[in-house]
């Protein structure tokens, strides 16, 4: 008996902007060339530009699932799964740490899973499962972006803005790309227990 494809594991994180779903778009397109069938999820927090759809803040789009969580991924993807080589998740970030079993059992089916989503918080703090999934990962490919404040190569995602909006995920005007020296940690205590981000006790920005 032919044993099965060994799966893998890719994630794609950086700040915002920094072109995770660009790359992963771009990963999909060359999969389907390929005739790897592809189903692609994320969760449905992301209001950016498409509900239905992934999108790069450079207009490129493909189609997605919306799902409310990992229990919801799982549940959408068993009935597909025969059928699938490719499991792309968009803004992975957002997705509770039961995304780990999942993409662990996804491999040892000889699934190929590229996950995206950022690897820091807007407090610079390591984000939900990214680090992890970075950790057992085959292959991680970690973008910047520019800094929007001098224009060097940027780690981190800088919230603008009042807490009141933070609901409005991706949306334009309120988030910035920065590089270490212009970014500022966003500690806002009420709105990172909202989010379940971790609160940072003292700044570090540094001009
Ligand atoms: P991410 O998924 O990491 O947020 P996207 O793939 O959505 O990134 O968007 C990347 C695109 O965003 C770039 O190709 C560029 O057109 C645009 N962009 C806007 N602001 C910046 C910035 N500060 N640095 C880099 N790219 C930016
Ligand atoms: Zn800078």
């Amino acid at each position: 008996m032919i044993p099965p494809t060994p799966g893998r594991i890719e994630v794609i994180t950086g700040p915002m902007f920094s072109g995770k779903s660009e790359e992963l778009i771009r990963r999909l397109k060359r999969a389907r060339i390929g005739r790897q069938r592809v189903a692609c999820y994320k969760p449905d927090l992301d209001l950016r530009y498409q509900r239905d759809s992934i999108a790069s803040h450079s207009a490129l789009t493909y189609d997605a699932t919306l799902v409310a969580s990992v229990a919801h991924l799982r549940e959408e993807l068993l009935p597909i799964l025969c059928n699938v080589d490719l499991i792309a998740i968009d803004e992975a970030q957002w997705l509770d740490s039961s995304i780990l079993p999942l993409t662990s059992q996804l491999v040892l089916l000889g699934k190929r899973v590229v996950v995206a989503g950022l690897d820091t918080t807007f407090a610079g703090e390591p984000f939900g499962s990214i680090p992890s999934l970075m950790a057992v990962a085959d292959e991680v490919t970690k973008l910047s972006a520019i800094c929007m404040v001098c224009g060097a190569p940027a780690i981190h995602s800088q919230r603008l803005g009042s807490s009141q909006e933070l609901v409005v995920v991706g949306a334009g005007g309120l988030y910035e790309a920065r590089c270490r020296r212009c970014f500022l940690p966003y500690a806002d205590d009420e709105t990172s227990e909202q989010l379940e981000l971790p609160v940072v006790s003292g700044g570090f920005g540094v001009h």
